[in-house]
């Protein structure tokens, strides 16, 4: 039908799906090697001792191998989402691999710039609450068109201004979800 419906772009990089795919391939294969490499540790390299309890020793490397490739994984996502926000990748991946104790994840995911998404139209890229695009005026979202606040697409007046949503000459793509 029209660019709206073959391309919902404000929920294209939402759904669960594209997240797992915004883990790379090496990311797992190397949280994997982490994992066993936890489990070797434990109970392969560090002394036996006879007061000591199995059940401890494997929850203790378990949960250090999991924590461990975990982060892992974490490191892989960030290192495509920082390109996809184009944000200083060397830089950040820096910061999440050297400051201890998950502590750089934390800031990355503090700090983080929003997430950008091509306009649909002419391809410059949006921040992802953008209404319109700065450089073709292709609207990206419903807005009120007197307040111009943005406005849910099926909602019949603004809830900001109270503006009747239906005078507006809304593009026919927004138009065939308030009908
Ligand atoms: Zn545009
Ligand atoms: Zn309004």
């Amino acid at each position: 039908m029209t660019k709206w419906n073959s391309k919902p772009v404000n929920e294209q990089t939402a759904t669960g799906e594209d997240q797992l795919s915004m883990i790379p391939a090496w990311s797992v294969v190397l949280a994997i090697a982490v994992f066993v490499a936890f489990q070797y540790l434990f109970h392969g390299i560090m002394p036996h001792h006879r007061h000591e309890l199995l059940p401890m020793r494997l929850l203790t490397g378990y949960f250090w191998g999991t924590t461990f490739a975990s982060y892992v994984l974490l490191i892989g996502y960030i290192s495509r989402d920082v390109k996809r926000r184009r944000m200083p990748a060397a830089l950040w991946m820096l910061v999440v691999v050297v400051m201890p104790g998950g502590i750089g994840a934390v800031v990355y995911f503090l700090l983080r710039q929003p997430l950008l998404t091509p306009c649909p139209n002419c391809g410059a890229e949006l921040a992802q609450d953008a209404h319109f695009c700065p450089q073709c005026q292709f609207q990206m979202a419903p807005a009120c068109g007197k307040c111009f606040h943005g406005v849910q697409i099926t909602d019949v007046y603004c809830r900001h201004c109270g503006h009747d949503l239906a005078e507006d000459q809304a593009p026919a793509r927004l138009r065939v979800y308030s009908d």
